[in-house]
């Protein structure tokens, strides 16, 4: 027998471990005829004709690749443009796009280079990494408690205070108290950031998100979200007065060291906000479908939490009856994930359900009837 490397043995071993603990995670393929209930798709604009056709233009004039970052020579006049859209959109000075989500979080938090950084307890893993990049001294809040912030904000000795939190929260659905948060970052002069990555498109009249339907846009500093959700597309975005947009262009090391994000999706980006603003209807549907599950969902006794948006989180809890359950149901030719630790707490499993506004009234209703059958044969008992 050869002898292994030693390195290598460890993480065997540490894989065997997470198999045990019933956290192994595999990438499972969409296939053809499901219904697709774990998709980000919420208004259904992944495949919009118009969408795909900026897609295709933009691809026959400009190429596939940005080539470079924008700084050296990948920038086009398509990326401006859109960032100007973009900027009027969230009502904002400037904006800026990212590669993704992920770039942008961890691009801003590190640039603005704060003494210390205020965080929602369930704040995305990207956020959490920008607030380890950044070296600032880390005080998270309870999650979505404003009691809690202002005791840290009350304690805190640092000058350079940074506000971070998710508008819509993407595991458990729920929204932040954002007047509560804009109230104390004045209160105590912090910077407020806002992630509306599961909120663009979904909420405000026009679309851009949830800090417009509460209409405090202007509290907040670094508003962020992404065009990998609600617009269908790929790519984020960060909008905020010109000093902040200006500090990412010198500072953000994601967008600074990466190749910008390819002209055809940006092309996409701007056709897919065109059409956030103008089809308000696919936003209406799928909240609605959300509604409809979560009071459902109360009827056969499954805890959705604090659930009120298109993300409804179906809380099992145990983390391997949770994986048997949405097993059942892919079975049924349902595409759903069971969602687990480190994801979401331990004990909190659960089967994150996020309708798509390009679903039937029929599709959902055959989805909610199938469920209750697994959770009377199944997932009621143990
Ligand atoms: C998905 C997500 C991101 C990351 O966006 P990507 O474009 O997928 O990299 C950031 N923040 C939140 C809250 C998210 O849910």
């Amino acid at each position: 027998m050869s002898t292994r490397n030693e390195f290598l043995l460890t993480i065997q071993e540490e894989l065997e471990k997470v198999k045990e603990d019933g956290l192994y995670r595999e990438i499972v393929d969409l296939k053809e005829g499901f219904i697709n209930l774990s998709s980000n798709d919420y208004l259904g604009l992944s495949n919009h004709p118009e969408i795909l056709s900026s897609f295709i233009e933009g691809a026959k004039k400009y190429g596939i690749s940005s080539c470079s970052s924008r700084l050296v020579s990948g920038g086009r006049d398509v990326h401006r443009e859109t960032e100007d859209k973009i900027a009027s959109w969230k009502g904002k000075e400037g904006a800026i796009l990212f590669q993704s989500g992920y770039h942008a979080n961890t691009g801003v938090i590190s640039a603005l280079s704060p003494d210390e950084i205020f965080s929602d307890r369930l704040n995305h893993a990207s956020i959490i990494d920008g607030c380890r990049l950044s070296k600032a001294i880390l005080s998270i809040y309870e999650h979505c408690d404003p009691d809690s912030l202002e005791g840290l904000l009350k304690k805190s000795k640092s000058r350079k205070k940074l506000i971070v939190t998710e508008s819509v929260f993407s595991m458990d659905g729920d929204m932040a108290p954002l007047k509560d948060i804009v109230f104390l970052k004045e209160k105590y002069g912090a910077l407020l950031m806002v992630d509306e990555a599961h909120a663009t498109g979904v909420f405000g009249r026009n679309g851009s998100g949830l800090c417009e339907d509460m209409g405090i846009q202007d509290g907040v500093d670094v508003s962020m979200g992404t065009f990998s959700k609600g617009a269908g597309c790929f790519g984020a975005y960060i909008a905020g007065d010109k000093i902040i947009i200006d500090l990412i262009v010198n500072r953000a090391r994601s967008f600074i060291f990466s190749t910008a994000i390819p002209p055809p999706i940006v092309c996409a980006i701007s056709k897919s906000i065109d059409i956030m603003k103008r089809e308000r209807w696919r936003a209406e549907r799928v909240l609605g479908y959300g509604e409809r599950i979560r009071k459902r969902m109360k009827e056969i006794g499954v805890d959705t939490g604090m659930s009120n948006t298109q993300i409804v989180p179906l809380i099992i809890g145990d983390e391997r009856k949770t994986m048997e359950v949405a097993a059942s149901l892919m079975k049924m030719g349902f595409f759903v994930r069971g969602i687990r630790y480190p994801s979401v707490p331990r004990g909190l499993a659960r089967i994150r359900i996020s309708p798509s506004a390009s679903h039937s009234e029929n599709e959902i209703e055959f989805f909610l009837s199938r469920f209750e059958e697994v959770w009377n044969e199944s997932g009621r008992k143990g």
